[in-house]
């Protein structure tokens, strides 16, 4: 399985001072506080898919689990995590 996290833009309060995903995530530099939105954002790259960020961000919702493209690297935001195992993906790790 191969899953990244995705934050929705209109649902994220960082802005109004929330971090909660970023002093959860327990992978270094993977999620940021973009300086021109105020918005958390996912290095997916970075990110391993344990889903912490979810459970921390119950109030808002804003963050969202989405499989990736192994051979492009991209999110694919249109496909639900449900969805992976059909696609076949291993994790990169
Ligand atoms: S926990 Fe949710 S609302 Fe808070 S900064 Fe992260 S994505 Fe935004
Ligand atoms: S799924 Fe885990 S590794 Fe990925 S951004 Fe969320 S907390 Fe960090």
């Amino acid at each position: 399985m191969y899953n990244v996290a995705h934050v929705e833009n209109s649902k994220c309060t960082a802005e109004k001072g929330c971090r909660l995903c970023i002093m959860y995530c327990p992978e270094a530099d993977t999620i940021l506080l973009n300086p021109e939105t105020q918005k958390a954002e996912i290095v997916i790259q970075r990110c391993k898919g344990c889903e912490l960020c979810v459970i921390v961000c119950t109030t808002a919702k804003a963050i969202t689990m989405h499989p990736v493209d192994g051979a492009t690297g991209n999110i694919l935001l249109g496909h639900k995590q449900g969805e992976v195992a059909g696609l076949g993906q291993a994790y990169a790790g």
